[in-house]
C-alpha cells in the first residue's frame, strides 16, 4: 500500500512511542563529539547514554528519533539507487532496558503489520555466530532460508574508530530478480540492488577503545536505524530512492532549471540525481551552522556544493542555480525541520556566493586544462595535473576525465590516486584537530551571525568568512 515519506516517518515514531520510547528531536549535523566530523547515524547523540554518562527519564524504556544524517563514505555511490549523501534515519534506542528479543519482535511487527510488507520478501542477516538472533527470527515465523550470517564488514556496526558498537542483524527487502545482478548466487549483502538493506538493528554491547580492543558496556543496549528514503521506495513501489515523493520533487527542480527531462538519458539523469541529493545535504549543513571552508566539515560542504554545481554545468547551467532548490526543500521538509525555514535566506545566500566563486574557478580550471592539453606530449594527462584541477580548481576527477576524453586523452589515474592518498593522509591528521576546534566555535558563530543578520539581507560571503576567522 502506497505511503508517503511523511506517513512512514510518523508511523515509525508513533509505533515506538506506543512501546514506551520517548520521541526526541533530531540532533544537529554537527555532532557534540570531537571524534566525529558529521552526524552519520541516529545513535550519535545517544553515545553518552550508552556509556551511562547521562540517564534517560525512567518513565521511558528508550528513545525514538528521525535523525538527519550526512555520509561522505558513500560519495562515489551517490546517484545510484540507494545511496544518498543526506538521508533521514528512523531509529530507536535502548540503554539497558529492552534488548534483542523485544527489538526483533518489534522490527518484525512494524515491517509486516504496520507497513504490511509481505513476509516472503523479507530477509534477515545476523553476525557470524549469533545463533541466539537466528532463533529469535525463527520463533517469529521467519523461514530458515531467509536468514543468513554475514561477517564484520556488514554485521558489526560502529560509528567511528572508537565508542559504543556491537554486532547487528539487518533486514532486507527482496526487490525481485529483475532488479540487480541476476546471478543465481545473489543474496543479502550482494552489492547489487536486488536485496535492499533497509533496517539495521545493532546490539550495542561494546565500547571500542583507542587501541582497537572492545570493552564491554555496563548494559546491553539497542541502536537501530532504518533509512526513510529506502523504506519510501519500498512503500511507493519503486526501486530507486530518487523516484520517491520527496527526492523526485527535487529532481523536478533540476529538470525545470536545466530544461531537460528525467528518464531520457542516463548521463543527464545521474547529474539530476546528484544535484537533488547534494542540494539537500548542502541546505541542511548550512542550516546547522556549517560554512564552506577548506578544512573539516566546511570542506565536505564545499565539495558537495561544487560537485552539484559541476553537474549542473554539465547540463548547460552556467549561471548560479543550486540556491534555487532551497525553496522547494523548505516546502517539502520545512515542517519537520524548521531550521531550514528559519535560515532560508542565509542558506540561499551562502550557496549563491559559493556558486559565484566557483563559477570563476570553473572558467580558470578549464583554461588551465586546455593549456595543459595544448602542451601535452602523448595522450596521457599526468596525475599531478588532474590533482591540481581537483585541489586548486575543485574539479572532480571524473569531470577532468570527461573533458580529456573529448580530446582523446586519458588521465593517469594511478598518479592522481597517489596525490589523493597523500592529501588524505594530511586531511586525516588535520580533521580531528579541526573538528575539535570547530565544534566549540561554529555553533556560536552561527548563532551570532543569525542575530546580526536577522531578517535583513545577506551580507555576502566575504564578510561571513572574515567574521568566521576572527573568533
Ligand atoms: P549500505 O550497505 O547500503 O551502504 P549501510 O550498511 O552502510 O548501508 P547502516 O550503517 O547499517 O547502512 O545504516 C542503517 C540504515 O540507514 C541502512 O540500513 C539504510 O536503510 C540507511 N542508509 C545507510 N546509508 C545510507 C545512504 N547512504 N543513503 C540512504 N540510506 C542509507
Ligand atoms: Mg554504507
Ligand atoms: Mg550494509
Ligand atoms: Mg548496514
Amino acid at each position: 500500500e502506497y505511503m508517503t515519506s511523511a506517513e512512514i516517518r510518523e508511523k515509525y515514531l508513533k509505533f515506538f512511542e506506543s512501546k514506551g520510547c520517548k520521541r526526541m528531536p533530531s540532533s544537529s549535523l554537527i555532532p557534540d563529539d570531537p571524534s566525529l566530523l558529521l552526524t552519520s547515524a541516529g545513535m550519535v547523540q545517544f553515545k553518552p547514554y550508552f556509556l551511562h554518562q547521562k540517564e534517560l527519564d525512567p518513565a521511558y524504556i528508550g528513545t525514538t528519533t528521525v535523525q538527519k544524517c550526512v555520509r561522505t563514505n558513500d560519495i562515489d555511490n551517490i546517484g545510484d539507487a540507494r545511496h544518498l549523501s543526506f538521508f533521514e534515519m528512523l531509529g530507536n534506542f535502548s540503554f539497558g532496558c529492552y534488548f534483542k528479543q523485544e527489538m526483533c519482535a518489534w522490527a518484525f511487527e512494524f515491517s509486516t503489520e504496520v507497513l504490511g510488507l509481505p513476509k516472503d520478501k523479507l530477509y534477515f542477516t545476523v553476525f557470524e555466530d549469533d545463533d541466539e538472533t537466528i532463533e529469535i527470527w525463527k520463533s517469529l515465523g521467519v523461514a530458515e532460508d531467509h536468514i543468513s550470517r554475514l561477517g564484520e564488514d556488514d554485521n558489526f556496526w560502529r560509528a567511528g574508530p572508537t565508542g559504543p558498537c556491537g554486532p547487528c542483524s539487518e533486514i532486507y527487502f527482496d526487490q525481485g530478480p529483475e532488479v540487480g545482478c541476476g546471478s543465481p548466487d545473489c543474496k543479502p549483502g550482494c552489492d547489487c540492488d536486488r536485496f535492499l538493506e533497509y533496517w539495521n538493528c545493532v546490539f550495542t554491547q561494546y565500547d571500542g577503545q583507542e587501541d582497537g580492543t572492545l570493552a564491554p558496556l555496563k548494559t546491553k543496549n539497542i541502536d537501530t536505524g532504518m533509512g526513510l528514503e529506502r523504506m519510501a521506495a519500498i512503500m511507493q513501489g519503486v526501486t530507486n530512492n530518487y523516484d520517491t515523493d520527496v527526492l523526485r520533487s527535487l529532481v523536478g527542480v533540476g529538470e525545470r532549471l536545466a530544461g531537460v527531462e528525467y528518464g531520457k538519458d542516463e548521463a543527464a539523469d545521474l547529474c539530476l540525481r546528484i544535484m537533488a541529493d547534494h542540494s539537500r545535504s548542502v541546505t541542511f549543513m548550512i542550516a546547522d551552522g556549517i560554512l564552506p571552508s577548506n578544512e573539516g566539515r566546511g570542506y565536505v560542504l564545499r565539495r558537495l556544493l561544487r560537485r552539484a554545481v559541476m553537474k549542473g554545468h554539465m547540463l548547460g547551467l552556467d549561471k548560479p542555480f543550486l540556491n534555487e532548490y532551497v525553496d522547494e526543500l523548505v516546502k517539502l521538509m520545512g515542517s519537520v525541520y524548521p531550521e531550514i525555514i528559519d535560515n532560508r535566506e542565509l542558506i540561499r545566500g551562502i550557496i549563491l556566493s559559493e556558486e559565484e566563486r566557483f563559477g570563476a574557478n570553473l572558467r580558470q580550471g578549464r583554461a588551465f586544462l586546455s593549456e595543459s592539453l595544448d602542451k601535452l606530449e602523448g595522450t596521457t594527462l599526468p596525475g599531478e595535473q588532474a590533482f591540481t584541477l581537483h585541489d586548486t580548481y575543485g574539479f572532480p576527477v571524473d569531470i577532468t576525465r570527461e573533458l580529456c576524453e573529448e580530446r582523446g586523452v586519458v588521465v593517469d589515474m594511478e598518479g592522481f590516486e597517489r596525490c589523493m592518498e597523500a592529501q588524505r593522509n594530511r586531511a586525516r591528521a588535520a580533521n580531528v584537530k579541526d573538528a575539535e576546534a570547530a565544534w566549540s566555535t561554529y555553533g556560536g558563530i552561527h548563532a551570532e551571525l543569525l542575530k546580526e543578520l536577522g531578517a535583513t539581507k545577506f551580507v555576502g560571503y566575504q564578510e561571513l568568512s572574515s567574521q568566521a576567522t576572527v573568533s
